[in-house]
């Protein structure tokens, strides 16, 4: 067969790989196809993918659509997810769940050379999360972890308003109205108050 038939057959099958759009409830897939194709090769991916809680933010589920994109020196993945978390209220110390939007944005590198089937020389920092095992399989988990880290809030309500816990007895203001009266004061008016008396 001359180049010339074959081309059009190439050339559908690279777009075949553009335009499909995958659904996976897994966070590990395949990119050998990814790897085998052209420089800028890429794929849609529709993750609605739930797992046992990740460490530190509970995250357990994310949902929407990432880009795999074949670049120098591996895979590019980047997206934006909808997920999950669990944390600490920082007013009244209740555990609660919040959405999370999670941004994704990685390269992955390949441990294998996908042609000839040497080993990749990676660099020596290269977190082994974000390697492409010896199967060309690439796992999303510890990059969902870290970006819902980045994302979860500096002090997490439970709700806006929440009223969190007296200073004196320890309830929860949000259930009880205890009779305390809060004796703590800005520390900064203590000089003034005391020139004033
Ligand atoms: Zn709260
Ligand atoms: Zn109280």
């Amino acid at each position: 067969m001359t180049w010339h038939a074959i081309a059009p057959i190439v050339l559908s099958f690279v777009e075949v790989v553009r335009s499909a759009v995958y659904t996976l409830s897994m966070m590990q897939f395949n990119v050998a196809h990814l790897l085998k194709g052209t420089m800028g090769t890429s794929q849609l991916v529709t993750l609605d993918a739930a797992f046992a809680p990740l460490d530190e933010t509970g995250t357990s589920q994310v949902h929407g659509q990432i880009q795999l994109m074949h670049v120098t020196g591996g895979i590019w993945v980047s997206g934006l997810l909808d997920s999950n978390a669990v944390c600490t209220c920082s007013r009244c110390l209740k555990g609660f769940s919040l959405t999370l939007q999670l941004q994704l944005d990685e390269i992955y590198l390949p441990a294998m050379d996908i042609i000839t089937g040497a080993t990749s020389p990676l660099p020596e920092d290269t977190d082994p999360s974000f390697i492409i095992d010896d199967h060309h399989t690439l796992d999303l988990t510890e990059a969902v972890r870290q970006s819902a880290i980045v994302a979860l809030p500096m002090k997490p309500l439970c709700r806006p308003d929440c009223a969190g816990l007296c200073p004196e007895c320890g309830s929860d203001r949000n259930q009880v109205r205890c009779t305390c009266q809060s004796s703590t004061r800005d520390p900064r008016w203590e000089s003034i108050t005391r020139l004033l008396s």
